[in-house]
């Protein structure tokens, strides 16, 4: 495996559902300690590396979290009923290995529901509703759960393992919703040296439930330009329609998505940007789903947002495919953007 897949490999496997970052926090954070030594957190554990000391404020952010389970309860016979964190698609999520994470270890859980043979004929072609599944972790009592150290509130991850596919570009991992984003914003603050700005280079929590992280990480950072650095659809597969939507075309620049209507002054910006550059770019929408701009450019007065996504086939399951260039060349294009946003650049923006 190539040296520069190491870090992609580790922060995609690293578990952290909504609410529980912990392990990806003290990683990013060990990571920034070369970076800078402004790190600082808001109180929902947010994590926020800022460099430059003057100029108008540049947030970016990636969120550490993935979607995954909550253990909810323990059933008499042993079973495991879960809550989902994020937005799990019921197909996806059938006969999946999953990693229960306890104080005595991680222990291996199945999804399970009953076996199709008992499913009526004329059901069988519904698909299976969440609130019918369960785990099974191969025990045959309460009791021997809670001894294997199960208990409600733990947290449940995708069990994955990261590949370099056929095209040594594409890689499979868990998680790249969004450790993908993280990685990318860790790099483009170890690439910024001299910036005619403040950058907060910022990994919120919780984006999966909700945008939680981006609302309380923006009031520290009190942004004027705020980009969240996301995951996008890759829609470049048999049936689908691959229009700006496809691996290895360049960051997606976002026209629109749930929680954002970017201010299109600053996305022409960008892309002039990107074309100077000669950074290959897609101009993709989504519809049904938001990023962390969604809050970040709502907080105090507002900011210019914008959303940058990263192509991801099967995104919001076990494993997803990324391409390795379109990752270089968002952290490449956001590197870009920030050194050009000085003061008048910055207020010649908001003033059109
Ligand atoms: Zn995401």
């Amino acid at each position: 495996m190539r040296k520069e897949y190491e870090l992609l490999k580790t922060i995609s496997l690293l578990p952290g559902v909504p609410g529980q970052e912990k392990a990806v926090r003290d990683y990013l954070k060990a990571e920034l300690k070369e970076v800078t030594d402004r790190v600082v957190t808001d109180n929902l554990g947010s994590l926020i590396a800022i460099k430059g000391e003057n100029g108008p404020k540049v947030m970016v952010a990636g969120h550490m979290d993935e979607i995954g389970l909550l253990v909810t309860q323990i059933t008499k016979d042993g079973f495991v009923k879960f809550q989902t964190l994020g937005g799990w698609f019921s197909q996806v999520m059938l006969a999946q290995v999953w990693d229960i994470h306890t104080p005595k270890g991680i222990v291996t859980a199945i999804t399970g529901v009953k076996p199709p043979h008992i499913i009526p004929m004329d059901k069988r072609k519904e698909a299976i509703p969440i609130d019918q599944m369960y785990l099974d972790i191969g025990v045959s009592s309460q009791e021997e759960a809670l001894e294997i150290g199960v208990l409600p509130g733990q947290m449940v991850t995708p069990r994955a393992e990261f590949a370099v596919l056929g095209n040594e570009k594409y890689l499979m991992s868990k998680a790249w919703d969004n450790r993908i984003g993280s990685a990318a914003v860790l790099e483009i603050m170890r690439e910024l040296k001299q910036t005619p700005n403040q950058v907060f280079g910022t990994f919120t929590v919780q984006e999966e439930v909700g945008l939680r992280g981006a609302k309380t990480s923006s009031y520290i950072a009190h942004p004027e330009v705020a980009i969240a650095v996301d995951v996008g659809l890759a829609n470049d597969v048999p049936g689908g329609d691959k229009a700006e939507q496809e691996l290895g075309k360049g960051p997606q620049i976002l026209l629109y998505d749930g929680g954002l209507i970017p201010n299109p002054y600053f996305r022409r910006f960008v892309i002039d940007v990107a074309k100077a550059e000669k950074i290959p770019y897609q101009e993709a929408f989504i519809v049904g789903g938001r990023t962390d701009a969604g809050n970040m450019h709502l907080a105090h007065q507002g900011a210019l947002g914008l959303s940058i996504c990263i192509p991801t086939r099967y995104m919001h399951s076990h494993t997803s495919i990324i391409h390795y260039d379109d990752y270089l060349n968002t952290i490449k294009l956001i590197v870009a953007v920030i050194k050009r946003l000085d003061r008048q650049t910055v207020d010649q923006l908001l003033q059109e």
